[in-house]
């Protein structure tokens, strides 16, 4: 009996994803490409190794170049975001979100944020969800008010709320899955403190636009933790970090480990330490350059005839933009549809769906995200092409049509761009 074949097939399946994304249009708004040096450190020996605990207080041999490592990407963290604590060792954003849960708040704590069909993450949610909140650190969650003409937080409405409140919060989270624009966290963060809750920031999406300067700067208007992904609008690789005040480092660190994470992916470690110092070479203009991208996105979508969120407000702020897809099915059914035209995109909850009967197989929205094409050196130009392209996909009638113009313009798209070398956005391709 050989494996081989099992072995092989494998390769042959990683190649042809590839191939399929290399000539698509990647829109997951928490997805996108990291530059190939990054990639490479992925697959080093860093990724074999074990180096518990924090730099210089290792409970394994071997990290003499580990701690290094750790210790610069931290620094450049601390540049990054002009914070004095940062912890690179969560393995994802979830992670990084259980950590401070744990280092800051007990079990049956009252923590304010977003519903999922408001934007919040399933790791904010309630345990009758199975978010992570609720489930695995049994926080009772309390939602802030939402507009949804706005798209935001409505301030006054979740002031009375959180006066209200029985039991006051022991935390509060911004920040969500589906963030147009910057949420309200000057005007609550002193609301918040008075009732003796810590004010946090979930930055996963928006991270990139942060550091960017482009978006809003939750360290400066009030938050004392933001939790991030390193891998949806910063340059990877897949993992999570914790930024924060320094008053709650020590909690955090515990947290961390042993709390929340063993071993801490060093491949990673690495990976992060390079992409941050891509970040602060190159993301000022990137971020710049994502916004454009979505608002003329927005724009000329809107000017297509779909429905497209956050009129009010000129649409997206951010590298997402919500889409209204009722007109033609739901959200699960559109992503479908869109799939097999080589446009990647995930169905979205909406706010009012849950009231409206729908759920997370049959939302009323898709969600689209610009960073990765960004990443790869579309221009507004492009997103006029883009727009087109979607209208037409998103009627379905065209299919062979949309195959043809998706690859024609993806064809001039195939390196990641703001990096140090230019390099392919695949491996195998
Ligand atoms: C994506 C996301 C996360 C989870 O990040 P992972 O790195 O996938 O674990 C957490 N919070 C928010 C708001 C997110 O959108």
């Amino acid at each position: 009996m050989s494996y081989r074949q099992d072995f092989d097939s494998v390769v042959r399946k990683v190649r042809a994803h590839e191939r399929w994304f290399s000539q698509s249009l990647p829109m997951i708004a928490s997805e996108n490409v990291s530059s190939k040096r990054v990639r490479e450190v992925l697959a080093s020996d860093l990724g074999h190794r074990y180096a518990e605990g924090w730099p210089g207080e290792r409970v394994y041999a071997g990290c003499k170049y580990i701690d290094q490592i750790e210790l610069e990407a931290i620094a450049l963290g601390k540049r990054l975001f002009r914070a004095n604590f940062v912890d690179v060792r969560p393995v994802s954003g979830v992670v990084a979100n259980l950590s401070v849960y744990s280092a800051l708040s007990s079990a049956g704590d009252t923590m304010m944020a977003l519903s999922i069909p408001n934007g919040g993450h399933i790791s904010h949610g309630k345990s009758d969800f199975s978010g992570s909140a609720g489930l695995v650190h049994s926080l009772q969650i309390e939602y802030f008010a939402f507009d949804k003409d706005e798209m935001n937080i409505d301030v006054d409405s979740s002031v009375r709320r959180i006066r209200k409140l029985k039991k006051s919060p022991r935390l509060a989270m911004f920040g969500g899955s589906l963030f147009l624009f910057p949420h309200p966290v000057k005007e609550l963060a002193p609301v918040i403190e008075d009732a003796g809750g810590v004010v946090c920031y979930d930055a996963a999406h928006v991270v990139g636009l942060i550091a960017g300067g482009v978006f809003q700067d939750p360290l400066r208007e009030g938050a004392k933790v933001m939790t991030f992904s390193t891998h949806k609008t910063l340059f990877g690789p897949q993992g999570g970090a914790i930024v924060a005040d320094e008053m709650f480092a020590e909690q955090i660190k515990k947290a961390v480990f042993p709390g929340t994470t063993s071993n801490h992916h060093l491949h990673g470690v690495a990976a992060k330490a390079m992409a941050f110092a891509e970040f602060l070479q190159f993301g000022r203009r990137y971020a710049r350059d994502v916004v454009r991208n979505s608002q003329a996105l927005a724009t000329a979508l809107a000017d297509t005839g779909e429905v497209v969120l956050g009129e009010r407000n000129g649409y997206t702020a951010s590298h997402q933009i919500a889409v209204d897809v009722t007109k033609y099915s739901d959200g699960g059914a559109m992503e479908k549809t869109l799939e097999s035209q080589n446009i990647i995109v995930n169905r979205q909850l909406l706010p009012g769906d849950l009231q409206a009967g729908r759920h997370y197989t049959n939302p009323g929205g898709i969600r689209l995200g610009v960073a990765e094409l960004t990443r790869l050196g579309m221009r507004p130009g492009e997103m006029q092409e883009v727009a087109e392209i979607l209208h037409v996909a998103m009627s379905g009638a065209k299919r062979r049509e949309v195959l043809v113009r998706v690859k024609e313009l993806r064809k001039n798209f195939q390196k990641v761009k703001y990096s140090f070398e230019s390099s392919p956005a695949c491996f195998f391709a």
